[in-house]
């Protein structure tokens, strides 16, 4: 006879494993979507933008110190001078504020690099006081700042521009010039005025000047068409600056997303004082000339 209290266990147990492998499924499943979605079309579950700048991110991270210790701009600061990375340095005995960042080139060579050479606190004031100043002029003077840089990416730009626009352009007759000669080396040759050996060679070395020259004809025009970016970049730092217009404190993902690199200039001695300069290249716009959005009349 049947024990109806074992039946019920036995029937809930078996609807208990049904709604448990159905779960299992629906789990699997789901992180199979998920998967499939992030490494075929990872616009869908991450913005292209963020996912970009944490493979840069991976790309530099940088190794924890003996110490334990490591800095969030490590990999991101140079020497104005001589152009190469200041390391972070740091050792046990040190307390944070003795922290440093040392030129590369001064610690391997000496000589060759002025001590270049700044306490990460002072980099961490210095480099959050630019951001802060950047981060209120874009959420107050919005209108003035895009002026500002609009002006700025042009003049960059303009020269650049006309420089590779007429070289396209003898690139482009030289081209065409070879067109011509070739086809006059191709009737002389008919017309048995040139050997066979001679048009293969001429022929040669025609073609030859024109794949090199048509190779640069491409750059030239990727280099002009690349100009028409700079107002996209504009408008995504603004849209980036905008996401942190709250930011209370410097964290190392927003130094990430808005710094792609900071240069240190060599210390002078102001009234018996040391003062030393940074420069910071924003991510999409460069360098912002704060002087000139500071001026009143600059646009
Ligand atoms: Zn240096």
């Amino acid at each position: 006879m049947k024990n109806p209290t074992f039946s019920r266990f036995t029937h809930c147990n078996s609807v208990f494993s049904f709604a448990l492998n159905n779960f299992i499924s629906a789990f699997f499943a789901c992180i199979f979507f998920i998967y499939t979605r992030f490494y075929g079309t990872h616009e869908a579950i991450i913005d292209q933008d963020v996912f970009d700048k944490v493979q840069e991110i991976r790309q530099q991270r940088h190794r924890m110190t003996k110490a334990g210790r490591s800095s969030m701009f490590s990999g991101l600061v140079y020497c104005a001078d001589c152009g190469k990375r200041l390391y972070f340095y740091t050792c046990k005995s040190f307390e944070r504020r003795q922290d440093y960042f040392i030129c590369s080139t001064h610690r391997m060579h000496g000589d060759k690099c002025g001590a270049h050479f700044i306490r990460a606190v002072v980099l961490e004031e210095l480099v959050w006081a630019h951001i802060k100043t950047v981060i209120s002029y874009v959420t107050c003077h919005e209108a003035h700042f895009r002026a500002v840089i609009e002006r700025r990416m042009k003049l960059n730009t303009e020269d650049a521009v006309q420089v590779r626009k007429k070289r396209l352009k003898k690139v482009e007759q030289r081209i065409r010039e070879l067109d011509q000669m070739f086809i006059r080396l191709y009737e002389d040759n008919v017309k048995g005025r040139i050997s066979d050996d001679r048009f293969a060679m001429m022929s040669k070395t025609y073609e030859d000047e024109q794949a090199q020259l048509k190779a640069e004809a491409d750059t030239l025009r990727q280099e002009i068409e690349a100009q028409a970016q700079n107002e996209v970049d504009l408008e995504s730092f603004i849209e980036k600056v905008r996401k942190y217009s709250d930011l209370q404190e410097l964290t190392p993902y927003a130094l990430r997303e808005l710094v792609k690199g900071i240069y240190v200039e060599a210390p002078v001695e102001i009234d018996g004082k040391r003062h030393q300069n940074i420069r910071i290249q924003y991510d999409f716009v460069g360098f912002i000339p704060m002087d000139e959005l500071n001026r009143q009349d600059s646009v």
